[in-house]
């Protein structure tokens, strides 16, 4: 069942789990810390599948719409499912039963309306990440990273909610040594919120890095990498090479 475009995508695959290899090596970590979640949002469903056929079983989407339509997709049926973007409330109801993640919890207000309707489903608790603002853009969505600290007595009545960890992302402008300080950052206010809400949540997930800056995440602690236009090299969105 070899084509053209799955031999592309298999050593695509396998180019960037050696260099998130490297990464992890580099680091003096275990490459088995780092999760790798591919992001489709370029791509259609068959594209979809044929990664998801290499082995690939993390997959992202940024728009709520489109994650719909792939998890609803018989051939990715097998997929755990990523909502890495921003989601609306309205499009809570509909998202949460198919999303094992979500990285884009980005406001209270939503964080709300995703425990209550975990609240009534009958599945393990959405593993949920706070999304913080690293580059202070007002069109960026995430937490002030000064506004994390108190939300602790919050995040706790979420009994529907895994609070797993936090997200963020670096700026456009970013070269590869301002991408390393911005995920520092995101580090160390994991550390902090860890001694200063004792123990209440792991915190265990950094999901940081992209493409153009994943090692630089890597070595600053990611556990979760977003990664997407560099597994589709080579490719179009219907998958021809
Ligand atoms: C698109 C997207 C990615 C992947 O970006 P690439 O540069 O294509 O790897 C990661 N995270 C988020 C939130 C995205 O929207």
């Amino acid at each position: 069942m070899s084509s053209p475009r799955s031999e592309r995508l298999s050593r695509n695959l396998a180019d960037v789990r050696r260099r998130i290899a490297a990464a992890a090596a580099e680091a003096g970590r275990r490459p088995d810390e780092i999760r790798l979640v591919a992001v489709t949002k370029y791509v259609d469903v068959a594209v979809t599948a044929a990664l998801a056929a290499c082995g690939q079983v993390d997959l992202g989407e940024s728009r709520p719409q489109q994650l719909w339509l792939k998890a609803e997709a018989p051939e990715l049926r097998d997929v755990r499912w990523h909502l890495i973007g921003h989601l609306q409330r309205n499009k809570t109801a509909r998202t949460l039963p198919l999303a094992a993640w979500v990285h884009s919890g980005d406001s209270l207000r939503l964080l709300e309306e995703l425990d209550a309707v975990g609240r009534g489903l009958d599945r393990p608790r959405v593993r949920t990440l706070l999304e913080v603002n690293l580059t202070g853009e007002a069109a960026k969505h995430g937490f002030a990273p000064a506004e994390v600290p108190p939300l602790c007595d919050a995040l706790s009545s979420f009994a529907s909610l895994d609070i797993a960890g936090l997200m963020g992302m670096s700026a456009a402008e970013d070269d590869a040594a301002a991408a390393r300080r911005r995920f520092a950052t995101l580090r160390e206010l994991r550390d902090r919120l860890r001694r200063d809400w004792h123990g209440r949540f792991d915190l265990n997930e950094l999901s940081m890095g992209m493409s153009h800056d994943f090692e630089a995440a890597i070595l600053e602690g990611a556990t979760l990498v977003r990664i997407g236009s560099a597994l589709f090299e080579g490719l179009d969105a219907q998958g021809r090479a």
